[in-house]
């Protein structure tokens, strides 16, 4: 696989200061398919002031130039689409159908619409006697997992490009390969030197030392809470503003007047998608008592479907925590309907479909995020009861809630303590504000209101 053996630094590739290297491994064969820097602090201090350097410069163009060049990323990451999805399936090792689909699609869409936002958002309103300026708020740094990898990338480098910031990019050791195609984009798309800057590196070594660094006004991460909460952590203790997106156990409500084999269906499928690798899938399946059987025999049949259809996890240590929450929900009383504790396969890292029933809201698998292709199913005996479990977590991300009239699911969703919610299988927008209730998170992302993480405002008055 093709790889930049440097860091993308004001505007070049330039080789790391550090020598340490990044093995990036294909998790369907185990195969080392390229190397990359692991910088260290030295590389992110210099990646920050680039960045420092080109803030002025940046923030003073005018939102139709800053447009300008995200429709130029935008188009250079469409130029790029099959090598894009040829990429992410090497080194997550997501099927080449969905990588296209998705992981080349979705953030294509994105950073189209930040083309469309920074020429149309209102950087200036008036209130009173005041005119109120939407500023950039400076330097970013974006701290990224591999789950949805060039995704997550453009979910915060487009919205904080359009806001007129700089940014500093590390992608997870994963997935760094997606993150130089993207870099290359940005710097096909014309943005000046220093603009975007791209640190492949390990966490505790790049990670922190970009989260800690005094030169970042911003921090975005996505990825663990349990990382989520140091960074936040350091930042508060800095007055440096933070966003993070962090874990889900989004819960999918049934109510027992919905098409209850649509709403099955759909609800294997959803976890089942990138391997469950998604921290908005809706990994909780809650369903009445008196079609619970019902429910289990249909995802039951769902998951036996998907076969050997799903790709690996990202890598060992996913695949041996994922097993380890089906042996430890199987421990605690869970009924295995589908799936395994045991790697389907020698070689990869593979889980398969699973399905655990009887799970009871106290269990660890219906409160934890899992990670994988592992669905909890839960009873309920009534629609309070549906609530309480529902919102019964520390998570908030996502949701769903499927019924046979529209009204009736909508006056569930708004009494459940979560960021967004499908009804009756509503299709992804990514429009809507994407982020966390609870621990979930602080901030959004996606749309208008992702691009305001990235302002602060100024008054004048008059
Ligand atoms: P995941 O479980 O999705 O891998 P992590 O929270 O471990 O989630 O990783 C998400 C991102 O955070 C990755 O880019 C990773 O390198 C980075 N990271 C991990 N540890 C730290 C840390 N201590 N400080 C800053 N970034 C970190």
């Amino acid at each position: 696989m093709k790889a930049h053996d440097g860091i993308y630094l004001d505007g070049a590739w330039r080789p790391a200061l550090s020598r340490d290297l990044i093995d990036v491994v294909d998790p369907v064969d185990e195969q080392v398919v390229a190397r990359v820097p692991a910088a260290g602090p030295d590389d992110v201090d210099a990646a920050v002031r680039a960045a420092r350097t080109a803030l002025p410069g940046w923030a003073a163009t005018a939102p139709a130039e800053r447009a300008a060049r995200l429709t130029a990323l935008r188009d250079a990451l469409a130029a790029r689409q099959e090598e894009i999805a040829e990429t992410v399936t090497a080194e997550l090792g997501s099927p080449i159908g969905f990588s296209r689909a998705v992981h080349a699609a979705v953030p294509i869409a994105v950073a189209g619409s930040y083309a469309e936002l920074a020429a149309s958002h209102g950087f200036e309103e008036t209130v009173g006697n005041s005119t109120v300026l939407h500023e950039p708020i400076g330097v970013v740094a974006a701290i990224t997992p591999w789950n949805y990898p060039l995704h997550q990338i453009v979910a915060k480098a487009a919205p904080a490009l359009a806001a007129g910031c700089t940014i500093v990019v590390k992608p997870a050791e994963d997935t760094p390969l997606v993150a130089q195609l993207f870099a290359e984009a940005a710097h096909e798309a014309g943005l000046p030197a220093g603009v975007l800057n791209l640190v492949t590196g390990r966490g505790p070594v790049a990670g922190q030392a970009l989260a800690e660094h005094p030169g970042v006004d911003l921090v975005s991460f996505t990825g663990s809470t349990a990382v989520g909460r140091v960074i936040g952590a350091t930042a508060g203790a800095a007055v440096k503003k933070v966003a993070l997106e962090l874990g889900g156990k989004s819960a999918n409500v049934i109510l027992p007047s919905a098409d209850l084999a649509r709403a099955v269906n759909v609800g294997v499928a959803n976890v089942m998608s990138n391997s469950g690798q998604t921290c908005s899938a809706w990994t909780r399946m809650l369903v009445h008592r008196d079609r619970y059987d019902e429910a289990v025999e249909l995802a039951r049949t769902a998951a036996a479907k998907y076969g050997d259809r799903i790709g690996p996890l990202v890598n060992a240590k996913q695949q041996a925590r994922v097993l380890g929450y089906i042996e430890k929900g199987v421990a605690e009383g869970a009924r295995l309907v589908a799936g395994s504790t045991e790697p389907p396969r020698e070689r990869g890292y593979f889980v398969s479909p699973t399905i655990l029933a009887d799970v009871t809201p106290e269990m660890t698998v219906a409160q934890e995020e899992i990670f994988g292709p592992v669905l909890s199913v839960l009873r309920y005996d009534d629609e309070e009861d549906a609530l309480r479990i529902a919102n019964g977590t520390v998570y908030g991300l996502a949701g769903a809630v499927w019924a046979g009239d529209e009204a009736e699911a909508v006056a569930f969703a708004r009494r459940m303590d979560t960021g967004q919610v499908d009804i009756n299988g509503g299709r992804f927008n990514p429009l809507a504000p994407f982020g966390g209730y609870k621990q979930s998170g602080v901030g959004r992302e996606l749309g208008a209101h992702g691009l305001t993480e990235y302002l602060q405002t100024k008054s004048l008055q008059f």
